[in-house]
């Protein structure tokens, strides 16, 4: 039975504790059009993207496998796993920025929850179970039914096919395309990971979008919790007016009424259940769904739209929203910081890795008839999948510093590391004391510059006899 949203408790939990399945309707209104189209693009993006190469790889290619992550051109080891800080720190700022700004948009619009439930799996429910009173009646008759056992079924099936769809497109981001192809070709038990990774995506994917649904963002997901440290009065967020909507009824002569006819129409689309005359709460996730609705209504009326708009609660409250702000402001500069440093940090990833360390229990320096000697142990790690001749260069200002035996260089098999001790010499008449000096990595085709700073130690220059 129907029960009318409170702010107190969640609609979709009834008063003994059991779920209430929602059966929101559909309204087509210029908000949806335009979601339903972002939708489509990011599904799309989702879908080719494994399928898009850039410099041999897929563009984002997270090879568990080998440890590796490729991404747009770049090949990250785990030796880069420290660029995942700028990921994280630039995700949080992203968020931040845009919630402060514009309430819940990533909810709405772009959330892999909402745009999948929303533009995919609501579309099949319509298509097997028709509209939200059909699909009420249904969810009230029993499974003896064969109508019920037909339809229901059907919707299953194709939640199945949609889901295992899915689970193939996410295992394809770990395995790449060429990787994949094999594996659903081949027998389950010639891939059993690979097999088990995709049931259980497709099982969880199915849980999810059949039965938990809006329990995900009511329960799960943190952010909708986090909204009330992120929005603030003027943060854009999708509102009801009620200076104009109230007293809420229908006109009647003696009677004064707002804009608001109490059709309920807003309450019948929201995909949490909730009221948005009740103002902001957590389940909001602003989808706009009751926007249009109230639109519709309106231009019905022949009122003005906009009675449930985006608005910031300055504005709902007759004031006017401020963009710039400090904390917007603040935001802004910390992801503008970020961004920059992230991207020089990206575009100086090097295909290879150049450690350089003194070997444990050997003397800090050597000193014979001629030379001055210190010995390191350098771990050159060939990150790409094409063999490479690397070099070892010294660079000191004002000292000759040479390698011994590095005239060769080294070859080095695609995804190897290697470990070689490097000697490095200064003649004795040059030796001027310890000093500091570069180390460069470098390939013979020009791709690789790696440097390692280190220090020379020897003894004082004072009593070593020339
Ligand atoms: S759809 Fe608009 S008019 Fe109808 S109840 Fe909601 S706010 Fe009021
Ligand atoms: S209140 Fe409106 S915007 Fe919020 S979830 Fe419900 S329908 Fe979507």
């Amino acid at each position: 039975m129907s029960r009318s949203p409170v702010r107190e408790s969640v609609t979709t939990i009834g008063r003994d504790g059991t779920r209430r399945f929602l059966q929101p309707a559909i309204v087509i209104g210029a908000w949806w059009r335009a979601r339903r189209l972002v939708a489509w693009l990011l599904i799309a993006f989702f879908a080719l993207l494994p399928w898009i190469e850039v410099g041999g790889f897929p563009a984002v290619f997270l090879d568990v496998e080998h440890r590796r992550f490729h991404l747009l051109g770049a090949t990250l080891g785990l030796g880069d796993v420290w660029l995942l800080f700028f990921v994280i720190t630039g995700w949080g700022f992203l968020i931040y920025a845009t919630t402060a700004l514009l309430g819940r948009i990533w909810c709405g619009w772009t959330c892999p929850q909402t745009v999948y439930l929303e533009h995919v799996f609501r579309v099949v429910d319509r298509f097997f179970e028709g509209d939200h009173v059909s699909r009420a009646k249904l969810d009230a008759e029993p499974w003896s039914r064969p109508a019920k056992f037909l339809r229901r079924g059907g919707r299953a099936l194709a939640y199945l096919v949609l889901c295992w769809a899915v689970a193939h497109i996410f295992l394809a981001y770990f395995i790449s395309i060429p990787g994949l192809y094999p594996m659903i070709t081949a027998a389950p038990q010639a891939h059993p990971a690979a097999f088990v990774a995709m049931a259980v995506a497709t099982g969880v994917l199915f849980f999810n979008f059949w039965w938990f649904r809006e329990q995900l963002c009511l329960i799960i997901c943190p952010y909708g919790r986090l909204q009330s440290a992120l929005i603030d009065d003027d943060s854009v967020i999708v509102g009801y007016d009620e200076k104009r909507g109230e007293p809420r009824g229908k006109a009647a002569p003696g009677v004064v009424a707002g804009d608001c006819v109490d059709c309920r129409r807003c309450v019948q689309v929201c995909p949490t259940g909730i009221d948005i005359r009740q103002g902001l709460q957590m389940e909001c996730v602003a989808c706009t769904a009751c926007v249009d609705a109230c639109d519709d209504v309106m231009t019905k009326l022949k009122r003005p739209a906009g009675l449930v708009r985006y608005a910031s609660l300055r504005e709902l409250a007759g004031g006017r929203t401020r963009f710039l702000r400090p904390r917007t402001l603040l935001y802004a500069a910390l992801l503008t910081v970020g961004l920059i440093v992230a991207t020089v940090s990206l575009l100086r990833v090097q295909p290879a890795g150049f450690k350089l360390s003194r070997p444990p229990q050997t003397e800090l320096y050597v000193v014979s008839a001629d030379s001055v000697a210190n010995v390191f142990r350098a771990k050159i790690q060939n990150k790409d999948d094409v063999e490479r001749r690397f070099f070892v260069e010294a660079e000191a200002t004002g000292t000759r510093l040479t390698i011994l035996n590095q005239s060769a260089g080294l070859i080095i098999a695609p995804q190897a590391e290697v470990t070689l001790p490097l000697t490095l010499l200064v003649d004795r008449r040059d030796y001027r004391g310890e000093f500091n000096f570069t180390l460069r990595l470098r390939s013979d085709d020009g791709k690789v510059s790696v440097l390692q700073k280190a220090h020379f130690i020897g003894p004082d220059p004072r009593t070593l006899a020339r």
